[in-house]
């Protein structure tokens, strides 16, 4: 029998693609975009088809036989190979590490008849008819502009959409979604939100407003019979809108024309371990592939993004109000805790307003971005912390658990009944967590209905939804919570915002901790006051306790000044040589010990010299330890993309033959240097 090569990309390290032989007549060649399943390394995986060809430079003897080409599925487009291969490229991994990953696991590993069961039940699922979008509130002006602009937009065109808390910006999507559905009965929308928590909110709104419409979502939290559904829909084209967390970008969308990126400042949009891509950036590359508008929205945009909108390469789309009349931004206040010394982390004033939300029947929210019950325990007598033995860290106790734990590398131990140094057996918690505010508040105010919400409280699958619906139907008082409560949530009954202890921040190394502290200080502040104000009410209020109340930050936050604040934060950047005036790309290395990362790191170093290209000296990671392994990092930094894009390209082959084993990685546009 005739047989052609295929030529697959497979999820490997290998920065290759593997030929295998595939018996087929002439001009019943399996098609490049589709996948295979072939034997590699004693397993049998599946891999993307990147290329058919006639013959193979692999010897004759030496060549495999794929095992079976899942016809019974669509290729993957050109188009979407091509992002694919961006992705790659741009972040100097392998197509296959790129590709596959992002694929359901069902895909790559079900039988054919599985498969094929999977596919025929999405042929199943009801044949959506043309939805007219259901109770669409009147738009302001600026919305209706606002919606007009994204929803009328032909090509690449993004825009950034700068809206404060509770402006609508929701609306504004949804809206221009409409447009482009009435105008395209096909096309396909992409919608990101920067967090698993918000799909449900959103997902809601969306299906109020379009009923009938085919909606899937994609995010981690989905079993993987789901996931392959979502996915399946998406790249039929049957799903018309798509709703997803930041691997969504990767899905596979026929019918592509719109992309929201909701919250694009957000951290979450970059991928912090593996292929270190960011979502919005991606999101963006796609857009400009397609030629089709992207709108990137936020109420205080990643100065990345803010610079584009000032030079005139995004168009810049504002909404300056509250959409809901009568909802005013919260008013926003210091409290000095040199003057209003705190009992048990809170202040008189802020125990005060709590007490009168009570009174009136609101809800108050206390933000605090730290979990467990205290960061530490500590030993008086002699100083013993509780460090971890495996990180550069402290471990953390956690009360209701019985526990102390590492958050880095997840040792867990009993609480110690005495110092193990000195045997004193008066161990005493240090600083603050949510659990031990928790704990305050329920001595404190023991009518009120308390509510925490965090990683620890929410461990259990649909624990955290439950959690926010009990806030929603007004069955909780004061609600405790880390970031994940902060963001993008419609907290309707939230009238008090206390921030507990933002003040580390301001004194961070981290170039950007305070264009992140600002973002996280009016995020969390925009839970408050998202209702119409009752009739002789008095306005919310944020409340920040502080012992810098001087600071200007906090003076930009009291004021609102997302402008101000973001125009001189990018002019200190300019002056200083930073992002988003400069590009970078950071090499780390992980070994049993220092030295040996810091050796190969001086090696990499010294294995490249470029025009136009830093390499800076090698230093120990800022956490150096983590899980017993040891970290350290090379920044390189080039004023031109372009030349940092070709010297990583050269660099990274000349990393690979350095043949260590040192394990490393190389993040391009890294968000924590
Ligand atoms: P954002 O995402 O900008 O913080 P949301 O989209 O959550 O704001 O909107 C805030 C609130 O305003 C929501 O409850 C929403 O239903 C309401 N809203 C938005 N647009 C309008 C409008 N045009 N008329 C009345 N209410 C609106
Ligand atoms: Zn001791
Ligand atoms: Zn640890």
């Amino acid at each position: 029998m005739a047989h052609c090569i295929l030529r697959i990309a497979l999820d490997t390290p290998l920065n290759a693609v593997f030929d295998y032989r595939w018996a087929c007549e002439p001009g019943q060649e399996p098609l490049v975009g589709q996948l295979a399943l072939v034997p590699f390394a004693r397993r049998e995986v599946v891999g993307l088809i990147v290329a058919i060809a006639q013959e193979s430079e692999v010897a004759e003897d030496k060549l495999k036989d794929a095992l079976a080409v899942r016809s019974q599925l669509a290729p993957l487009s050109a188009q979407w190979l091509a992002l694919a291969g961006f992705a790659a490229d741009y972040y100097q991994r392998p197509l296959g590490e790129v590709a596959l990953p992002g694929l359901p696991k069902n895909l790559r590993v079900l039988t054919t008849v599985a498969l094929d069961r999977a596919i025929k039940k999405l042929g199943k699922l009801e044949a959506p008819h043309d939805p007219t979008p259901a109770g669409m509130p009147v738009l302001n002006p600026a919305q209706q502009a606002a919606a007009d602009c994204i929803g009328s937009a032909t090509g690449f065109q993004p825009a950034l959409l700068y809206g404060v808390t509770g402006s609508g910006k929701t609306e504004v999507y949804l809206q221009a979604c409409a447009q482009v559905l009435a105008r395209d009965p096909a096309a396909q929308i992409l919608i990101l939100v920067p967090e698993i928590n918000l799909t449900p909110q959103l997902e809601g709104n969306i299906r109020a407003r379009f009923p009938g419409l085919m909606l899937a979502t994609l995010h981690s939290s989905l079993s993987e019979g789901e996931r392959m559904l979502h996915w399946l829909a998406a790249h039929e084209g049957k799903a018309r809108i798509v709703l997803g967390t930041r691997l969504s970008i990767l899905a596979s969308l026929p019918r592509l024309q719109l992309i929201v990126i909701d919250e694009e400042h957000d951290p979450s949009y970059k991928q912090q371990e593996g292929l270190r891509y960011s979502a919005r950036d991606l999101a963006v590359w796609r857009a400009w592939q397609l030629r089709i508008p992207i709108v990137l929205g936020s109420a205080t945009p990643s100065l990345e993004s803010w610079h584009h909108a000032q030079s005139g390469r995004y168009r810049l789309l504002e909404l300056r109000e509250r959409a809901v009349q009568q909802a005013v931004l919260p008013t926003v206040k210091l409290i000095d805790l040199e003057r209003d010394k705190p009992r048990d982390g809170l202040s008189a004033n802020l125990l005060a307003a709590l007490r009168q939300r009570m009174a009136r029947g609101e809800q108050s929210l206390l933000f605090l971005n730290r979990r467990g019950y205290a960061p530490v325990i500590c030993c008086e007598s002699c100083g013993w912390v509780s460090e971890c033995k495996r990180c550069t860290a402290h471990m953390v106790l956690h009360r209701p658990e019985h526990r102390l734990r590492c958050h880095h590398c997840s040792l867990e131990l009993r609480i110690p009944r005495h110092c193990p140094d000195c045997g004193n057996v008066d161990l005493q918690p240090v600083g603050r967590g949510t659990q031990r505010i928790e704990e305050a508040l329920q001595q404190m105010f023991p009518e009120a209905r308390i509510l925490r919400i965090d990683a620890d409280s929410t461990r259990r699958k649909g624990s955290a939804q439950q959690a926010f619906d009990t806030v929603h139907r007004g069955e909780v008082d004061i609600l405790i919570g880390t970031q994940m409560v902060a963001k993008g949530h419609d907290f309707k009954k939230l009238t008090l915002v206390g921030i507990l202890n933002p003040d580390a921040a301001l004194f961070s190394q981290d170039y950007r901790a305070s264009e992140r502290l600002f973002a996280q200080l009016m995020q969390v502040a925009g839970r408050a006051g998202r209702a119409a104000q009752k009739e002789g009410g008095s306005p919310s209020e944020v409340l920040i306790q502080t012992r810098y109340a001087r600071h200007p930050l906090y003076g930009a936050v009291v004021a609102h000044d997302f402008d101000h604040f973001a125009s001189a934060l990018l002019a200190e950047r300019a002056q200083a040589d930073l992002p988003p005036y400069l590009f970078q790309a950071l090499l780390r290395a992980e070994a049993a010990e220092l030295a040996v990362a810091l050796d190969f790191l001086r090696a990499a170093r010294a294995c490249t010299a470029h025009e136009g290209i830093t390499v800076n000296e090698p230093i120990p990671m800022s956490m150096t330890r983590v899980h017993n392994v040891e970290r350290a990092q090379l920044l390189v930094e080039s004023a031109s993309r372009p030349a940092l894009q070709a010297f990583l390209k050269e660099w990274t082959a000349a990393l690979r033959a350095l043949k260590t084993r040192v394990k490393w990685s190389l993040e391009v546009d890294p968000l924590d240097i």
